[in-house]
């Protein structure tokens, strides 16, 4: 070992105190290289994921990372509550994986197994040995249920302001969770108990969660990491059957389907929802991805939407929390405009979000509704403004 790497090693430990309404893009190894030249500025950070049972592969690319000296934020996770060979809540922590992050001076992320509907027994140990170990951050991989269900949630609350460790959760559900009635409410009164929380595997809610003061938020950089899917009966059709790749359209706040965004672009050629000036398309319409090599797609696809992600945190992120809320509510509902301005169904998070955080008093002028960031004009040949939407 070079001296240089033991310095490293002996580097204090990042705990969460490091993470400060953080935007992480959660990955597998095979992206970590292409990933982490964009999220290699402040407020930016990454999570490696493991495909099941491969530890020592983003074990290596960690250690890789520490000695090439990437300072943001980094966090490994062990993936063993998905798939259909998950573990159960009630699995042991692996000491060997939370001493390996501990070692590298990473937040340690417990290597916890799924917490089903009604699991409480699960979600108590995890919790309680999160709390013994004194140095981690409890991972959550939780049934939509536990946010969703008054019942259930009012029990996820209690036992997490009990044990009061910080809590990384992860939402399974078959389509976007914080669509679904009552999911994003079950998030805002979890961000209200006073621990620290980040929210894992996501997508455009990320921001959402960042504006309502999660530590930190992770977007998947391919669909399969946006989201934690329940056991498929089939897997092998599922194993075998890759989406096509979507890329943010930022004044939509939406992933949209290669295919999708040159389809309608054809149909309102004049609207500047296209264009993007992120480094990745340098100032090209979206659907130029379309016509590089198919093998290059998904990689230009989520770089871009990463760019565009992280300029949507820094335009939303401010000194006040309660302000950003309310950024973020306008912001979604200028998306909703805009989606159905060119014809696309009604994105259901859009409107949970607003309904969740509601407008504050009208008369109120602490609380003006727009923070100054880029706007979409409707037509091109507009003025390309920065003033509030
Ligand atoms: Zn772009």
């Amino acid at each position: 070992m070079t001296p240089d790497q033991t310095q490293l090693l002996r580097s204090p430990l990042r705990t969460v105190e490091g993470l400060d309404r953080t935007l992480l893009a959660q990955c597998g190894i095979a992206d970590v290289d292409a990933v982490r030249r964009i999220v290699n500025r402040p407020g930016t950070g990454l999570v490696v994921t493991a495909r099941q049972g491969n530890l020592p592969g983003v074990y290596r690319w960690a250690c890789y990372l520490v000695e090439k000296g990437y300072d943001r934020p980094l966090l490994l996770d062990a993936n063993r509550y998905g798939g259909n060979r998950r573990l159960p809540a009630n699995t042991p922590f692996s000491s060997d994986w939370l001493g390996r992050q501990r070692e590298l001076g990473l937040p340690v992320l417990t290597d916890s197994g799924y917490v089903g509907w009604g699991d409480l027994d699960g979600l108590v140990a995890i919790l309680r040995r999160t709390a013994m170990i004194g140095d981690a951050i409890a991972l959550l991989p939780l049934h939509l249920s536990w946010l969703r269900v008054p019942s259930a949630r009012d029990t996820l609350l209690r036992q997490v302001r009990a044990f009061a460790v910080p809590v990384a959760i992860i939402v399974e559900y078959q389509a976007d969770p914080f669509g679904v009635r009552g999911v994003v409410d079950g998030l805002i009164e979890l961000l209200n108990c006073d621990v620290p929380l980040l929210l894992l595997r996501s997508d455009i809610s990320a921001l959402g969660a960042l504006c309502c003061g999660a530590v930190a938020a992770a977007v998947g950089t391919r669909a399969a990491l946006r989201h934690l899917y329940p056991m498929a009966p089939q897997p092998a059709r599922r194993r075998w059957s890759r989406p096509a790749p979507s890329v943010v359209v930022s004044g939509c706040l939406s992933y949209k389907r290669l295919g999708t965004v040159a389809r309608t672009k054809r149909r309102h050629p004049d609207s500047n929802l296209w264009w993007c000036g992120c480094s990745t398309c340098e100032g090209r319409d979206l659907d130029w991805i379309l016509h590089r090599p198919e093998r290059m797609r998904e990689r230009l696809s989520f770089q871009h939407s990463l760019d565009a992600l992280v300029e949507l945190r820094d335009e939303l992120i401010g000194p006040d929390p309660q302000r950003d809320q309310l950024t973020w509510r306008a912001r979604c509902a200028s998306a909703a405009y805009w989606r159905r301005e060119v014809g696309w169904e009604p994105l259901p998070a859009l409107d949970r979000w607003q309904q969740a955080i509601g407008l504050p008093p009208s008369d109120d002028p602490a609380f003006p509704l727009h923070r100054p960031g880029r706007s979409i004009p409707p037509q091109r040949g507009s003025e390309r403004s920065t003033s509030p939407e």
